[in-house]
């Protein structure tokens, strides 16, 4: 039996992304997970032990949130296939945000499905303004070249067979980072669960001093913001926290052992404390702003 640990933040080990910037570090085979299921139609194909890509098979086609990274690419479409699927069954791609090691894959699978006119690339228009400036940049890594199709718009969700994706622009990690709510029911057991992906949990950019804040732009009152976001999304009814960083949720430790049981994954407090420990940790990096702040969820270890 698999040893149930705590779902919870845990501080990045050393991980695929760090291996692809300091290679003398890292292998990036060292760094490959299985693919597993999620929630009743939807898996974690990414492959690697840092950035999710979440495949969710609407019935009607399949979408994806996040591409990963480009040198993990091989991974995700080996476990496309494995899972009886095809590239080209992929009709839209969503995006968290536009750094690198969500869509360094979105141009690459977009032409492994068809092209544009089979695969619809989803953006915010916040964060399409930052890609357009920083598609040369290489900080705070590449981003590979990619057309955004489509734009979120938080009035209008996302209706695909059996999905329908509820978007909110949650800005703070990036000025456009977007999450995404739904709900999938399981046929066999009649089961629904409201699923949750939020689009950037990295707190780097929301801290003075760090040099991810000035380049993203954000600030401090969009920091705030986040805070006051995070408090209020916690006390959603969210059954399947899906982290877009397998840290955020400690997935590395807490690996079912049949990688089909999603049930796993259903918890009734692994999203609040994400949420929560998260705001917390911006919070106290703004002591004058939040001078009687005591953290309540720590780390798990
Ligand atoms: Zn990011």
């Amino acid at each position: 039996m698999t040893e149930t640990k705590r779902f919870g933040y845990k501080k990045p080990k050393f991980r695929m992304g760090n291996a692809i910037r300091d290679w003398k570090k890292g292998n990036l085979w060292e760094h490959i997970e299985p693919c597993y299921r999620v929630a009743p139609h939807v898996w974690n194909i990414g492959g690697n032990d840092d950035v999710a890509s979440y495949l969710l098979d609407s019935g009607e086609g399949l979408m994806l949130i996040d591409t990963g990274y480009e040198k993990t690419l091989y991974l995700l479409v080996k476990n496309i296939y494995e899972l009886g699927y095809k590239p080209t069954d992929i009709k839209k791609i969503l995006l968290t945000h536009w750094h690198g090691d969500h869509s360094q894959g979105a141009r690459l699978i977009q032409e492994l499905a068809g092209g544009k006119e089979n695969c619809e690339i989803w953006l915010s228009k916040e964060d399409e303004a930052m890609h357009l400036e920083k598609a040369e940049d290489d900080f705070p890594m590449p981003v590979l070249p990619y057309e955004t199709t489509n734009f979120y718009s938080d009035d209008e969700p996302i209706k695909f067979g059996r999905f329908t994706i509820k978007t909110r622009l949650t800005p703070g990690h990036t000025l456009g980072c977007t999450s995404f709510f739904f709900e999938d029911t399981d046929e066999e057991t009649g089961k629904t669960y409201l699923c949750a992906v939020h689009g950037g949990m990295g707190t780097g950019t929301m801290k003075p001093g760090n040099p991810m804040m000035e380049s993203e732009k954000v600030t401090p009152e969009v920091a705030f913001r986040f805070v006051s976001d995070c408090i209020e999304m916690s006390k959603l009814p969210v059954d399947i926290n899906m982290s877009s960083h397998l840290n955020q949720t400690n997935v590395d430790e807490n690996m079912p052992e049949d990688l089909n049981d999603y049930t796993w994954f259903v918890t009734d407090y692994s999203w609040h404390d994400m949420m929560i420990n998260r705001a917390e940790d911006v919070m106290a990096a703004w002591p004058e702003k939040y001078p009687d702040f005591k953290p309540t969820v720590p780390n798990v270890e």
